[in-house]
């Protein structure tokens, strides 16, 4: 049986680590926070009390931490994972970090014999529970290849889409998408209500046009019932968009729609709203709007 080390049991990581149980993977989870690893626990998983415990043994770790300086310094920090494991071993990170770190993390995994691979998700909290995520991978094909019955276990779509760092670089325009379409859904329910419109039956006509997303399906009802519990945090939207817009800059890509957005999302978070969800950007069109 392939043995697992899953690390970082939050919003996404917990049902992740789950669903890896429920088909038939050995999992032993690790969080900081230690309430978390019970519900790996009562899943049928093992909790560990350390990083480096979870990942001992493992022929796969898997990591889904918030950002960037979280994954360097669980692989790579003093007592690290990355210098603990056998060669041959795998490191699936599928946390959303800078692209240019997921290079770096596969530099250091090559000079250790370990294959690392970045395999960011969308799909949100529903797409982890259902084990539906859409799943950007970047690294070795033959390691993809090896690490795909994991990765199966977590999403229904799961794609190769180049060297290490493209699977980061996929889903930072899959954010930037996310971001631009979020904040006109909330601008167009604004403007719906504003004109005395019923706004259920405006969503059920706009989602069959082409006006239609994941977004628009998934985030309008929870801003008409004014859910604002996460899901995905303001807070992790925000670092996404700085991760955008830094490799914009880097390629020489314009994005002004987005650098917007961008700038959008900063002034829910500055206004003390980063832990709600990302579909609190209705509140500041609201606000904005005198509403
Ligand atoms: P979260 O904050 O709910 O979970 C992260 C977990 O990591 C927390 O439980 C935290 O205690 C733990 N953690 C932090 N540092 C740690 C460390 N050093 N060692 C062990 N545990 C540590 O975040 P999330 O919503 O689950 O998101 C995780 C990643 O997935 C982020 O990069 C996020 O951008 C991405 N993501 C989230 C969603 C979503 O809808 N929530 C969707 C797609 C991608």
């Amino acid at each position: 049986m392939t043995v697992i080390g899953f690390i970082g049991l939050g919003v996404m990581g917990a049902p992740m680590a789950a669903n890896l149980v429920q088909a038939g993977f050995d999992v032993t989870g690790f969080n900081r926070s230690p309430a978390k690893v019970q519900r790996l626990v009562e899943a049928g998983g093992r909790g560990a009390s350390s990083a480096a415990a979870a990942a001992e043994g493992a022929d796969v770790v898997v990591t889904m931490l918030p950002d960037s300086p979280d994954v360097e310094a669980v692989l790579l920090g003093d007592g690290g994972v990355l210098e603990r494991l056998a060669p041959g071993t795998i490191v699936v990170d599928m946390s959303t970090i800078r692209p240019d770190v997921a290079r770096s993390l596969a530099a250091a995994g090559d000079a250790r014999g370990v294959r690392v691979l970045d395999a960011p998700v969308s799909g949100g909290e529903q797409g982890a529970v259902d084990a539906t995520l859409s799943i950007m991978v970047g690294g070795d094909a033959s390691t993809f290849e090896a690490a795909k019955p994991v990765l199966d276990a977590l999403g229904r779509t799961v794609v190769h889409v180049g060297p290490p760092g493209a699977g980061q670089t996929v889903k930072a325009a899959n954010q930037l998408i996310v971001a631009g379409t979020l904040q006109l859904v909330a601008e167009a329910l604004v403007f719906l209500s504003a004109h005395g419109v019923d706004r259920e039956r405006a969503v059920e006509v706009l989602a069959g046009g082409l006006a239609g997303s994941a977004v628009l399906d998934r985030k309008a009802p929870a801003m008409l019932a004014r859910n604002f519990q996460p899901g995905f945090r303001v807070d992790l939207h925000h670092k996404d968009l700085g991760i955008v817009t830094a490799a914009a800059r880097d390629a020489g890509v314009a994005i002004p729609a987005g650098s917007l957005a961008a700038t959008l999302i900063g002034a829910l978070r500055a206004q003390g709203h980063g832990d709600l969800d990302h579909a609190g950007l209705l509140l500041q069109v609201e606000q904005l709007s005198g509403r």
